[in-house]
């Protein structure tokens, strides 16, 4: 099956990203629950770009992210705040489902998160959003849950470059409880004045090579096979709602 990475921009990098990470098996538990690698999908220059956690069983099936009722509310938050979706770039922690919608393993979130950082580095977003914990932990690199961190904009280092990491309840959390409703569409009010202010002041080079290392820090080869765990592949929790992934996202 062919990696679906809906209106990518032309980015030839992406492209060929996202015909790598189809082929990726390096977790096999996931490479046999998956149906296809779910790549991320928006334009390869998007100033903002959205990172959840995994797959659902949507996802699986049509092979882009957010497309079950997460993903719906996702739309509807965005259209709030005068975004769609095509505008920017959504990807998850992980790029396949994994079985019955269990929390990703941390072996898989090592496994997968050079190809996060791939997509990080390509379209250098100003503004990333984390939804829920797992992408939260992962491109803070620190365990602080979101309900500790939501709605409090910062710099982060992501491979190479400063860019305003955002996190966020994930929308699965509002999707259960309508108080965590009310605190996302307060957050994402925020995210247009983040993208007023732009990408971060860079570092220069020299520092950027000692602080570096960004999300967990892995670094993905520059040939575009992930060069964190030895030989890895994606895994991806199933969307939404319903089943005892919701525990972890918030
Ligand atoms: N769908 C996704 O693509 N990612 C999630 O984290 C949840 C639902």
């Amino acid at each position: 099956m062919s990696p679906k990475t809906q209106s990518s921009g032309g980015s030839k990098e992406l492209s060929e990203l996202a015909r790598q990470a189809a082929g990726c098996e390096l977790c096999p538990q996931l490479v046999q629950s998956r149906t296809q690698v779910v790549f991320g999908s928006g334009p390869a220059d998007a100033a903002l770009m959205l990172v959840g956690e995994a797959p659902g069983a949507s996802e699986d099936r049509e092979g882009l992210p957010f497309v079950g009722a997460s993903g719906r509310l996702l739309d509807t938050l965005l259209g709030g705040i005068g975004l769609s979706r095509e505008e920017v770039f959504i990807a998850n922690v992980l790029k396949c489902r994994p079985p019955e919608n269990r929390d990703p393993k941390p072996e898989e979130v090592a496994n997968c998160s050079p190809w996060l950082e791939r997509q990080l580095g390509i379209v250098d977003p100003a503004v990333v959003v984390t939804l829920g914990n797992f992408a939260t932990r992962l491109l803070r690199g620190d365990p602080a849950p979101i309900g500790k961190v939501r709605g409090r904009p910062e710099i982060a280092s992501v491979g190479s470059r400063q860019v305003r990491l955002f996190p966020v309840f994930h929308p699965a959390a509002a999707l259960y409880r309508r108080p965590n409703l009310e605190v996302l569409e307060a957050d994402f009010a925020a995210i247009p004045g983040l993208l007023a202010l732009g990408p971060p002041e860079q570092l220069p080079a020299v520092a950027v090579e000692v602080a570096g290392g960004g999300a967990a820090g892995t670094r993905p080869t520059e040939e575009g096979t992930p060069s964190g765990a030895g030989s890895g592949e994606a895994a991806g929790r199933p969307e939404g709602p319903g089943g005892d992934s919701q525990l972890g996202l918030f």
